[in-house]
């Protein structure tokens, strides 16, 4: 489903973009571009009601895409005024995120006495 112009509206982080907002799995409002890419990771459809719907198809239990999906990517990956935003070509990357540790082993290794 592609969306009209009317389902269109202004970013909600301010840079102008019209958007495509879409509701997550999780109740959230989730701001996607307003037409599909290959690329995405959100599968998008539109509801009876007229609601815009996004899941994440990232993870290893996330299951392709529906027939009626269309794959959309944030917004947030291209928005301007995001505050954290990621590295946009031609500018200066930030600081790399910093890496989460890895968990701390369960068991400690068994050691021959
Ligand atoms: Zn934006």
């Amino acid at each position: 489903m592609i969306p009209t112009p009317n389902d269109l509206q202004p970013c909600p982080h301010g840079c102008d973009a019209l958007v495509l907002i879409t509701i997550t799995e999780h109740g959230r409002r989730m701001p996607v571009e307003p037409t599909p890419d290959e690329t995405g990771n959100q599968a998008v459809y539109k509801t009876g009601t007229g609601t815009w719907r996004s899941r994440s198809l990232d993870g290893a239990t996330a299951r392709p895409p529906d027939p009626w999906e269309h794959r959309y990517r944030p917004h947030i990956a291209t928005c301007t005024h995001r505050a954290v935003q990621q590295a946009i070509p031609g500018l200066p990357a930030g600081r790399p995120r910093t890496r989460r540790r890895a968990p701390a082993r369960r068991y400690p290794i068994w050691k021959a006495p």
